[in-house]
């Protein structure tokens, strides 16, 4: 992996995190980091002096490039929080913890300098639009960057219409700065949370704009929902919905089983507080039988629930990484799955039929089983 960012006659040291799960050829930054800092440095004077906000950065390289100008880090992903505080570590560097917010939680002070790294989920880049409407005037600089095929006319639409007219750079490397000039109009409305219903039973599922399945249900969710009926008997015991998103798996888990204990886990803010919100609007009786915990994965997990182990693991795992499609969060999960489940505790994986999920579950647990299959999907489960 290179780990080298060598730019403007500086050197940064940057790993991507999980730093052991990464593919060799991967690297903690990219063309649009680079096109992002040359552009500061060579067009602001006096940064130091200046109110700096950043969001969305990926790994760190934002933050470790800038961090002796003090700015506000604003992210969803606790994933990239961990990569920043590493590699801000590993380049003793250091940012204040009261400059860390996440994207439920952002600060309230004005700002003179807003740096985005343009997120994958457009919804996410609006949301942080709108919420920087109270904290721009007609001085704040706005650049952002990206990827050139995630900058479309739709994305700059959405500056044209929260903050104020952009245009973009040429693209260098594959990738474009979007400069944005703020009129100090605050009067737009955030379209989310957006709310959808399932249908039997009818819950209400409200989703902040980063959750997974924000607009419908997911059809592998649905397929999962579909074979509830195959888990084991789960009365007074513990199970984790591990990137458990708006947490609807959980949900209907809970609502047939009430003396269930339930563990929401996921690595976004807005995922975790989403679940949370929907077993307190849906099930308000058991919320109090349930965690709510950020994490990678289960990284933390002996720390942050009060549950020694599990009895049950239910995921539907992703497979990206930011911009990355990645498996290594899957076999993440199920090697952390195994290690907090019960002897005899099970973990059930809803996949595409394509992933080769059942070998990884076979080597990791040495059994797995299909629990029900369609064209597209298999739920598998493995006892430890
Ligand atoms: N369980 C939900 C559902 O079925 O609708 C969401 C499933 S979605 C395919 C995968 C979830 O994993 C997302 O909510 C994502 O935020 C979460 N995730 C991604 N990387 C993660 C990580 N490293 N640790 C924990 N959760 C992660």
């Amino acid at each position: 992996m290179n780990t080298s960012l060598t730019l403007l006659d500086r050197e940064l040291q940057l790993l991507r995190y999980p730093q052991n799960l990464q593919h060799p050829s991967w690297q903690a930054w990219d063309a649009a980091d680079e096109y992002l800092i040359e552009h500061v440095e060579q067009n602001i004077s006096d940064i130091a002096q200046l109110n700096i906000r950043i969001y969305n950065d990926d790994f760190g390289a934002l933050a470790c490039w800038f961090a002796t100008s003090k700015p506000a880090l604003i992210s969803d992903s606790y994933v990239a929080q961990q990569a920043c505080q590493q590699n801000l570590q590993q380049n003793q560097l250091t940012i204040d913890p009261s400059h860390i917010f996440d994207s439920v939680n952002i600060p309230s002070s004005m700002v003179d300098l807003v740096l985005i790294k343009v997120p994958k989920t457009t919804a996410l880049l609006e949301q942080q639009l709108i919420d920087l409407q109270a904290y721009v005037t007609s001085s704040t600089v706005v650049v952002a960057a990206g990827k050139a095929n995630l900058i479309q006319k739709s994305t700059q639409a959405l500056f044209d219409k929260y903050l104020g007219p952009c245009h973009t750079s040429l693209a260098k490397k594959k990738s474009r700065l979007i400069f944005c000039q703020p009129t100090g109009d605050k009067s737009h409305t955030s379209p989310y949370p957006t709310i959808w219903h399932t249908d039997k039973p009818r819950f209400e599922i409200s989703n902040l704009a980063n959750v997974f399945a924000r607009q419908q249900l997911d059809i592998g969710a649905r397929f999962m929902l579909q074979h509830f009926s195959k888990f084991p008997a789960l009365e007074n015991k513990t199970v984790l919905d591990l990137g458990c998103g708006n947490g609807v798996l959980g949900l209907h888990l809970l609502a047939k089983n009430p003396n269930t204990k339930l563990i929401f886990v996921d690595e976004s803010h807005m995922a975790v507080t989403s679940a949370k919100h929907n077993i307190q609007r849906n099930l308000p009786d058991v919320v109090n039988n349930c965690e709510f915990i950020v994490d990678n994965c289960l990284d933390n997990f002996a720390q942050k629930s009060a549950s020694k182990e599990v009895d049950l693991v239910m995921c539907n795992p992703p497979f990206h990484q930011q911009n990355t499609i990645t498996d290594h969060i899957a076999w993440q999960m199920f090697k952390d799955s195994k290690a907090c489940l019960a002897k005899g505790g099970q973990l059930f994986v809803i996949g595409n039929r394509h992933l080769d999920y059942p070998a990884k579950l076979k080597r990791l647990f040495g059994n797995v089983s299909v629990v029900a299959r369609d064209k597209k999907f298999s739920i598998l489960s493995a006892t430890k």
